[in-house]
């Protein structure tokens, strides 16, 4: 779900794997929820509507490198 590229953490099921955004969060105990018109996912604890990733082109950056 996760793989480090030139030092930062990316998620690697790109923009619209909401299942594994949801379950990645789950477990992370770093989660903040964004403010609500940054939140995309249905569910609310999912990476996707994290305060720490950074979207890009693809999919996004864990800011805390939490992701595993
Ligand atoms: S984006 Fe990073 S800090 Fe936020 S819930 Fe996902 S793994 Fe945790």
């Amino acid at each position: 779900m996760w793989k480090r590229e030139n030092g930062k953490t990316v998620f690697t099921g790109g923009k619209e794997a909401f299942e594994d955004a949801a379950n990645a969060a789950r477990g992370c105990p770093l989660f903040v929820q964004d403010c609500e018109e940054e939140c995309v996912a249905d569910e609310a604890q999912s990476c996707y509507n994290c305060r720490y990733r950074r979207w890009t082109k693809n999919s996004f950056v864990c800011m805390k490198g939490a992701g595993q």
